[in-house]
């Protein structure tokens, strides 16, 4: 189960869209052109924010939304009646939006230029150290889910355009490499003419053993054949810092922890293993396997094969691996076949 708690609430600010000055969150017109602060420009995280101490703001964080004037659009604090600025019923205006998760600030520059007398103030400022004007929007405010999914709406038709450039592109390099592989491993460049001068065989067999495998502080729970099992759980506390817009200028910043369990366990779980491998081998077409005869807490394993088929050419010796035995008795000794060879001098395919 999730827990949550209050760590307090941060001011957020808002940019003026009129004359790009940033105010403070609590602000409800510009304080550098006056104009009053839009229903549709979103709160954004400050870059320097703290936890808010003062118990007036504290106060109107803890207000509902804002309430937008329907008559003037003037923003009005939750528990206005009537409209600061032209006296209307704010009955009749619009609740700011709340409750979304609000992003980090993105990290300031170092330097803001005051666009009013040509200061250069730290970028975390918002107001300048040498007029008191607004200092203008440091950095590209990072959208919020809402705006982003507003802005991808607006460009999808621009979007749903695959970038046919770039697919071509991909296409033509995985192209080149497939027909490089081809070319090299695959497609014959040229045929010898090649005599079976030898064929060899081996055979193995595994004789296998049950034998007790310890396993110790294995993630996760115990197999259903363990025996021996000791098992313990290991717990955490994760936590997650959120800051939820509470569309009155103010965010509050919540902490989300839940546990999280792990278990681990030491058991012993009994299992086959090979122990010994009976091996065969013999210069015929007629492979056969080693037949041990085993104790009853043991069994023979599935049985491999290695074939090869040794060729005189005008090249020099060539080998092959028939992929089956029947393949492999095929290969008379002093039979010829024609090879097919690739350009790095692999034999693709052997054909009579
Ligand atoms: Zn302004
Ligand atoms: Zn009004
Ligand atoms: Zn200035």
């Amino acid at each position: 189960m999730a827990r949550r708690e209050s760590k307090g609430f941060v001011q957020l600010e808002w940019v003026c869209p009129n004359c790009d000055g940033r105010n403070p969150g609590s602000v409800k017109t510009c304080g550098n052109c006056g104009a009053p602060q839009p229903e549709n420009v979103k709160f954004q995280r400050a870059a320097n924010e703290k936890i808010v101490t003062d118990e007036k703001l504290v106060q109107a964080a803890k207000a509902g939304a804002d309430i937008h004037c329907g008559f003037c659009g003037t923003r009005n604090p939750a528990n206005a009646v009537t409209c600061s600025q032209c006296g209307g019923d704010i009955k009749e205006g619009k609740a700011r939006q709340a409750g979304q998760i609000l992003q980090a600030a993105p990290t300031p520059p170092k330097i803001v230029t005051c666009t009013n007398c040509g200061t250069e103030n730290p970028g975390s400022e918002t107001t300048c150290s040498k007029c008191g004007s607004l200092l203008p929007r440091a950095a590209a405010p990072r959208l919020e889910p809402a705006q982003v999914k507003a802005a991808a709406s607006q460009k999808d038709t621009e979007k749903k355009k695959p970038n046919w450039l770039l697919f071509g592109g991909i296409g033509a390099f995985l192209l080149t490499c497939c027909l490089a592989i081809l070319f090299l491993f695959v497609f014959p460049s040229k045929s010898v003419q090649g005599t079976v001068t030898d064929v060899r065989w081996q055979t193995s067999v595994p004789m296998q053993e049950v034998q007790a495998v310890h396993y110790s502080n294995e993630r996760g729970s115990a197999p259903s054949d363990a025996y021996n099992v000791s098992c313990h759980t290991e717990s955490q506390e994760v936590c997650e810092e959120k800051t939820i817009d509470r569309g009155n200028g103010f965010a509050e910043v919540v902490q989300e922890c839940h546990t999280e369990s792990d278990e681990y366990c030491s058991y012993t779980v009994d299992e086959w293993k090979t122990i010994q491998t009976y091996d065969l081998s013999g210069n015929d077409l007629f492979p056969v396997y080693e037949n041990p005869s085993f104790a009853s807490d043991q069994r023979l394993g599935s049985a491999s094969e290695d074939l090869t088929v040794y060729f005189s050419t005008s090249d020099g010796q060539q080998t092959y691996s028939p992929g089956s035995i029947s393949e492999f008795q095929q290969f008379q000794i002093g039979s010829t076949w024609t090879l097919k060879m690739n350009v790095v001098g692999g034999i693709t395919s052997v054909e009579r």
